[in-house]
């Protein structure tokens, strides 16, 4: 009696650790599929050196929709269109200069123009520079300390974070926001220690607001890289009256006509109810946007693939979202939920990849606690997968304006550890992006979409 119920016992526990439940099976079908199939390698290369950087407005952002467009076609979707949205079209100009000048000796440093900056004089900006190492600092200094001066920024990332984008979160103000307050002060122009915890000769650009301030009172903005903050500095402390030269050419020309790339695959059960997933087709003009956004472009695309090469009929219908201009406006992220509540489509769920195309290690969440709860109990389907992030935050910047009533969203969270090292900058190119971590995340987030698909929202 004894040894058959061992038996039975053993013959329960031994069947329970081989069966795989349909969600796992349906796991591992897509995660195979996207490490031996997957289109969206050759799409990124494309994008990146084919096409290269997508800057609103410019006519590479242009060929980008066109290309998408295309390639979403050959996928045999339901639907493929475009919406159209006027986007800002600011544009660099002629390749930045900066140096500073301490006692007779110049020494050149790293520099850019921060997005939507405007430029220097024509011959350039040559004026006295106060550090400091932050906004408050600044205004703690007063009018009588930064007028007539350039106000240099250095509060560096924290490299305490183990997740990256807190230490970027930390710092963004300083290029956001510094010009704004710096002017309010009588300042010349700015100059802001970029966001990268790494020290390296890359200016990483970004962009700078000047909120409801006059036109006579913006003045320029530029990054400067790490190397260049950290040797300006020294020189500051051996000569705080030293002088500091840049001049940048940078314009905003009139609005330009672009569009969101939208491709569709129709819901059996719930068509009227819509899950999204998204990354922002324009770049930063430096480097060719392969991580920041060519990744999620590239994965969103390949989750619609994924989901028609494995013959999945999804209940509700599914979106991918190509959203234009989130670097520098995101009008595309307030066009598209525009029409989603004109047309009243009733969204569920919304998914980004905006953060890099490295290793997966989960999502950032933002649902209210049921769905939160209920979303964390799948992530032993994921531990295969190395997946175990499953935390509340920020889902991402283009599906931020949706808000239909109880929608989920979440933003795929890669390592980020290197996102910084390429963040809008020159060296955020294709060979940055590696072919399996790339197809890491696809798989990833087509997962979520799948158990989002199959079990609707509470
Ligand atoms: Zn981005």
């Amino acid at each position: 009696m004894r040894f058959l119920l061992f038996f039975i016992i053993g013959f329960c526990i031994n069947f329970s650790s081989n069966a795989q439940s349909d969600d796992e099976k349906m796991l591992q079908a897509i995660y195979n599929e996207a490490l031996s199939n997957s289109k969206c390698y050759n799409w990124l290369d494309y994008l990146s050196n084919t096409i290269g950087s997508r800057l609103s407005g410019s006519s590479a952002a242009d060929k980008a929709v066109g290309y998408t467009k295309k390639e979403l076609d050959e996928l045999g979707l339901d639907r493929v269109f475009l919406q159209e949205v006027m986007v800002p079209h600011w544009v660099r100009g002629e390749k930045e200069k900066a140096y500073f000048e301490n006692k007779g000796k110049i020494t050149e440093v790293p520099i850019c123009a921060l997005g939507s900056s405007v430029a220097t004089p024509k011959n350039g900006l040559k004026a006295a520079i106060v550090e400091v190492q932050g906004i408050d600092e600044m205004i703690a200094l007063g009018t009588e300390k930064i007028k007539g001066k350039i106000v240099f920024f250095n509060r560096p990332m924290t490299p305490i974070h183990i997740r990256t984008f807190e230490a970027y979160r930390g710092c963004i103000d300083q290029r956001s926001s510094g010009a704004r307050e710096a002017s309010k002060l009588g300042a010349l122009g700015v100059i802001v220690r970029s966001m990268n915890l790494r020290l390296d000769d890359f200016p990483h650009t970004g962009n700078t607001n000047y909120g409801d301030l006059p036109n006579d009172m913006h003045i320029p903005a530029a990054a400067i890289s790490t190397n260049g903050a950290n040797l300006l500095s020294q020189a500051l402390r051996d000569n705080p009256n030293l002088q500091f030269f840049f001049k940048q050419s940078c314009e905003m020309l009139p609005d330009v006509l672009s569009h969101n790339v939208v491709g569709e695959i129709k819901g059996t059960e719930n068509p009227n109810e819509y899950i999204v997933v998204g990354g922002h087709l324009d770049s930063w003009d430096l480097g060719d946007g392969s991580h920041d956004d060519g990744a999620g472009v590239v994965q969103s695309m390949e989750i619609l693939s994924i989901l028609k090469r494995l013959g999945y009929k999804p209940k509700r219908t599914i979106r991918v979202v190509l959203f234009m201009n989130e670097e520098n406006g995101n009008r595309g992220g307030l066009k598209y939920a525009e029409l989603a509540e004109k047309n009243k489509e009733n969204h569920i769920f919304a998914m980004e990849s905006d953060a890099g195309g490295f290793s997966p290690r989960g999502f950032s969440l933002e649902a209210d606690s049921s769905n939160f709860n209920k979303i964390k109990d799948w992530k032993r389907l994921f531990e295969p997968y190395l997946i175990h992030v499953f935390v509340e935050g920020h889902a991402g910047v283009d599906i931020n304006p949706l808000q239909s009533k109880h929608i989920v969203k979440a933003g795929l969270q890669p390592d980020s550890q290197r996102y910084f090292d390429y963040h809008h900058a020159a060296n955020d190119t294709f060979d940055a992006v590696n072919k399996r971590e790339l197809e890491l995340g696809a798989a990833t987030m087509t997962s979520l979409l799948y158990l989002m698909d199959k079990y609707g929202i509470e």
